[in-house]
């Protein structure tokens, strides 16, 4: 039987064979468990029917448990280098299909669409390069492409944002428009000794489960301009940040929807943003 490529030996194989060195600036730290690379791919909620967009395989760790368990995974590299390590390390795996791109660039709702005619369900999973989670996720919440479920690694700290309740430290902006569209859920905590080069930080898989919104806005997308600005400046109370943003009567706003107007907006739940927004904009 072959060695998993997310095994410390086979690793090490494949990047001395490649003369392969991580690079920081891509945020490159390879997965050398090959039991949490399994673990990730058993929870990240497709079938053989279903194909897998995965983002950044790097040497093809996670994309060998997924090419196993998927009818197709289609992952986006950056990284020019990796092309022909990718090749090799995945010759046995029919079903992987490589493209040399940057994901943020990528025409997303095009390349689902054209998917969707071949699978039961598009998925995505992935162990996300770090200085571009956000940018990434936004990209796929925005695209509207209906991907029921994103499971992805982060950096706890940003993986705390998105999954903070109202009233705790890590609460932002994010955590209230992630919420308003997805159930979000932590698969594990990973710690930083099963990489190659080893991070300075530890990790969470979580996953993103896509909800039937309970209370739609009209507009989605001035309702998240709306929760940013109302968290614009963490220490000022929510009137000040509005004060700032909007023309009107803030104090007004909030006392019809039962605010103190000394609240902050880490005090909000996402119905009483919704409430507030609704009031401002569509009262
Ligand atoms: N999946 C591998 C693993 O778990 O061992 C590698 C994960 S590593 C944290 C992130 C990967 O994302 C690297 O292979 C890096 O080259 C790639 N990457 C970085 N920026 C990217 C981008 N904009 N588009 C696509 N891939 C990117």
């Amino acid at each position: 039987m072959t060695k998993a490529i997310a095994t410390i030996s086979k690793t090490n194989e494949i990047l001395k064979q490649f003369s392969l060195y991580a690079k920081k600036n891509y945020g490159q730290n390879f997965i050398i468990d090959p039991s949490i690379v399994e673990k990730i791919a058993n929870n990240a909620s497709f079938t053989q029917e279903d194909a897998v967009i995965e983002i950044g395989p790097g040497i093809g760790a996670l994309t060998e448990q997924l090419a196993k368990r998927a009818k197709a995974v289609y992952a986006f590299e950056i990284d020019e280098r990796l092309l022909e390590v990718l090749t090799y390390s995945l010759k046995d795996y029919a079903n992987v299909t490589i493209i040399h791109q940057d994901f943020l660039l990528l025409d997303l709702k095009s390349f689902v669409d054209s998917l969707k005619q071949n699978y039961r369900n598009i998925v995505v999973c992935a162990n996300l390069p770090y200085y571009i989670t956000t940018p990434i996720l936004f990209k796929i919440f925005e695209s509207k492409c209906n991907i029921p479920f994103i499971t992805v690694m982060m950096q706890k700290e940003v993986a705390d944002r998105f999954t903070a309740s109202v009233n705790s430290e890590s609460y932002n902006a994010l955590s209230v428009m992630v919420q308003y569209l997805y159930d979000v859920k932590v698969v594990m905590k990973i710690p930083r000794t099963i990489f190659n080069p080893k991070p300075n930080v530890d990790s969470t898989v979580i996953q993103f489960i896509a909800k039937e919104i309970q209370h739609p806005v009209k507009d989605q997308q001035r309702f998240f301009d709306f929760i940013k600005a109302c968290f614009k400046q963490r220490r000022k109370t929510l009137y000040n940040n509005l004060r700032a943003y909007l023309q009107g009567d803030v104090e007004a706003y909030l006392t019809s929807c039962n605010l103190d107007v000394k609240i902050r907006g880490q005090q909000l739940t996402l119905q009483q943003f919704i409430e507030l927004y609704e009031v401002i904009y569509e009262g």
